[in-house]
């Protein structure tokens, strides 16, 4: 096997436990728990789980999605996630120009993805997963011959300074918080990584997603989509910040 060849393996085998720790990230921060400590246990009988119970999609798979202790339920986003992670690696493999692009890409892809589930679950960008994306992004622009870094800065700088704006003018207007700073921060990576001239359709892309799925919830739900309805647009940029790093690929 060549040498893309090994790390196109070892990507998609980390992709499972990506997966798996960014469920666990999203699954603790809802419990207001650290990510480092304590180790996991079982949610219903406080049981440690072993590394045995613990290896991504096989667990779940052989333990049937069942605590091997009490025989809760193991929720089904923890194998969902654990596949996304994989199918993410494979999505970077394709995409890659190059070795470092492709595990650059896949770090990219997880970390949008894990940004992406934290704001789902609890509304919230960490600053340890907004850090990583701006720091991944810088990597990708160093990498790409057509792109530098200055470039980068400029669009992360950008990303930054409009969702600032943003933010504050909304504020203004409206008397409360309408883009967190999260959104801030993940502008900025997503800017240093896509560049300033890809920022407008991310942020159009997500703005039909998020109006696309509200709409959609509303006619399930029978519903008038309410206008004070908090959506998590955060998971909404992530998800476009993904597509628009891979559409050159398609
Ligand atoms: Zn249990």
């Amino acid at each position: 096997m060549s040498a893309a060849a090994h790390l196109a393996f070892f990507l998609i085998v980390c992709g499972a436990a990506a997966g798996s720790f960014l469920c666990a990230w999203a699954d603790r921060l809802v419990h207001g728990e650290s990510i480092v400590s304590p180790p996991s246990r079982c949610r219903c009988c406080g049981t440690r789980i072993g590394w045995l119970d613990k290896v991504p999609v096989f667990s779940w798979l052989w333990l049937a999605g069942k605590c091997r202790t009490c025989g809760a339920k193991i929720p089904k986003q923890v194998f969902y996630c654990e596949l996304a992670g994989v199918a993410l690696a494979v999505v970077a493999v394709w995409v890659a120009q190059s070795p470092m692009h492709m595990a650059l890409g896949a770090i990219w892809l997880w970390t949008l993805m894990g940004l992406m589930v934290c704001d789902l679950s609890v509304f919230r960008l960490p600053d340890a997963l907004t850090g990583l994306l701006l720091m991944t992004g810088f990597g990708l622009a160093w990498e790409d011959p057509g792109r530098d870094l200055a470039g980068a800065f400029i669009g992360a700088g950008v990303g930054a300074g409009v969702f600032l704006a943003l933010r504050i003018a909304y504020r203004a207007l409206r008397g409360r918080e309408g883009l967190g700073l999260g959104d801030v921060k993940m502008m900025a990576g997503i800017g240093a990584g896509l560049g300033a001239m890809a920022l407008p359709v991310v942020t159009l892309t997500a703005a039909v997603l998020a109006l696309g799925v509200a709409l959609l919830g509303a006619v399930w739900r029978g519903a008038r989509p309410g206008g004070d309805q908090a959506i998590a647009f955060g998971a909404y940029l992530a998800l476009a910040a993904a597509l628009v790093w891979v559409w050159p690929a398609v």
